[in-house]
């Protein structure tokens, strides 16, 4: 993998807009220095604290929306609109965990017969943090993959250094100074400038505890071996190929309007889109066609015009990996539907068609490789037991997507899907008070809810005698 410049290039021309150097080797220490100590100062404020400081980051950010929204879509192409709604979600984000946070980390207390058969008068679990958490970050969600990490790891009392994708630096420069500006003590929040190769050193240095990563498979493989290496606690959350069900009690029309969303959204580059379509044959006709309908009707164009549904692709390697995808499904004798080409016309910028492909079979890429973009695959399935066998037979499990109005078939994929999530009658979508993340190749830990403000925690015994 070649290591890619920080830099802002707009994906919807091509043109590069600002270059930033990266951090020296003494800029760089000063850094981790400062994350070490703030902690020390950090670890001991109590909840009130954090809370009113992170109320007063959600109330700034509500106030950059507009800035920060157009910030991002320069940088990596999101539709305006959904800009603006990413950094409303996060302000909610922040204030569920400073509302929420006390009562995630309250002292625990074991039975009183489990507690007089130790032989203590008294024992307490109590949440104490980890000290300072690195994370490395992608670009597709810039502030909401940070925000879902930085807002339960400060209210935790651990502090954060944040390594973001280098295609948005702005982005990650501006999370920074939010965080400065709403009052956190120097250190508890920075952005470190650095490339992927500098990560190493970051995550061996002995002030840095702990990792988390949402990204590709072979970053958070990377990451994951080399704190291996060093013993230190990793949450990964990487790639997804959710599938899509359809099954003949559904309501095939909501199905099929739905699934241009859950394909298409922030131009189809969501770990958690659907991106398998699996459709009992009953349905398979009248969904296609609703389907490839809506995908086709969908307005393709410059992400700063608020009528545009699906902007370019954040990166050029992003498009040309996309388009070998559909390329070795065709050639191998897979149909597409819609699609499956670039706009014409548009010779700037890194766009592609939303695309629906049919008629894959094992043989080609696309059947095993994540679609990172707005290209759907349809697969017809004949049986409940066949739409279980097919949603498994994938490397990942981030989560998955059913649709059905049968009680029995419900509990059969809530039970038999490997994921980390089954959305029935809707589609995937985080909230702060759900526990989000994957089993197999899709990582491990969970983020968000009790459990992802709890993963950088030091769960502590006090036993008291
Ligand atoms: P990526 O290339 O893995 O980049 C993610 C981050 O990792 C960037 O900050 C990148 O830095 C860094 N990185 C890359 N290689 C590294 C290495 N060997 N060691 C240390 N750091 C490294 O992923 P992407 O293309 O930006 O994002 C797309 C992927 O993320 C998709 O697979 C998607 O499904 C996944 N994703 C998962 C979730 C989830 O919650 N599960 C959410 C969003 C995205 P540079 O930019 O400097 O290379």
């Amino acid at each position: 993998r070649t290591v890619m410049p920080i830099a802002t290039v707009n994906p919807a021309t091509g043109e590069t807009l600002r270059t930033f150097e990266p951090l020296g080797a003494r800029a760089l220490e000063e850094r981790i220095a400062r994350a070490r100590s703030a902690f020390e100062e950090h670890r001991t404020t109590g909840f009130a604290t954090r809370s009113r400081l992170l109320t007063r980051t959600a109330e700034l950010l509500d106030h950059d929306r507009e800035d920060i929204a157009r910030t991002m879509t320069l940088e990596m192409g999101k539709p305006v609109a959904a800009a603006r709604a990413e950094a409303a979600k996060c302000a909610k984000a922040m204030r569920w965990y400073a509302e929420h946070a006390p009562d995630l980390l309250a002292d625990g207390y074991p039975s009183p017969a489990d507690t007089e058969d130790s032989g203590a008068a008294r024992v307490v679990v109590r949440h104490r943090p980890l000290g300072v958490v690195l994370a490395v970050m992608p670009w597709n969600f810039p502030l909401w993959q940070v925000v879902r990490f930085a807002a339960p790891a400060l209210m935790a009392g651990n502090t954060g250094l944040l390594k973001h994708a280098s295609n948005v630096p702005q982005t990650a420069l501006y999370l920074e100074d939010l965080f400065r500006r709403a009052g956190w003590p120097e250190g508890c929040f920075q952005t470190l400038l650095i490339g992927s190769r500098a990560v190493e050193g970051v995550l061996r240095d002995p002030r840095v505890a702990a990792a988390t990563l949402t990204g590709s498979e072979p970053a958070g493989r990377s990451v994951a071996a080399i704190a291996g290496d060093e013993v230190k606690k990793t949450v990964l959350e990487l790639g997804g190929s959710d599938p899509y069900i359809v099954m003949p009690s559904a309501d095939v029309a909501r199905a099929a309007d739905t699934a241009v969303t859950a394909r298409t959204q922030n131009n189809g580059q969501s770990c958690i889109a659907a991106k398998r379509f699996l459709v009992h044959s009953d349905v398979h006709d009248a969904f296609c066609e609703r389907f490839t309908a809506g995908m086709r009707a969908l307005t393709v164009g410059d992400p700063l015009e608020e009528s545009t549904d699906v902007g370019p692709l954040a990166l050029e390697q992003g498009r040309t990996e996309l388009e070998a995808l559909v390329d070795d499904a065709v050639e191998r004798g897979a149909r597409v539907l819609t699609g499956g080409r670039r706009p014409p016309g548009r010779d700037r910028g890194w766009f592609y068609e939303p695309t629906v492909v049919t008629g894959v079979d094992p043989g080609m890429r696309i059947r095993r490789e994540e679609t990172f973009g707005p290209v759907a695959t349809v697969h017809r399935v004949h049986s409940a037991d066949e739409a279980v066998a097919l949603a498994n037979d994938t490397p990942f499990g981030l989560s998955s997507n059913v649709w059905t109005r049968d009680p029995g078939e419900t509990e059969r994929f809530a039970r038999d899907i490997e994921a980390g999530g089954v959305y029935f009658n809707g589609m995937t979508a985080s909230h702060p008070a759900f526990p989000f993340g994957g089993v197999k190749r899709s990582g491990y830990g969970r983020e968000l809810a009790g459990q992802g403000i709890r993963e950088f925690c030091n769960v502590t015994t006090l036993w008291y005698g």
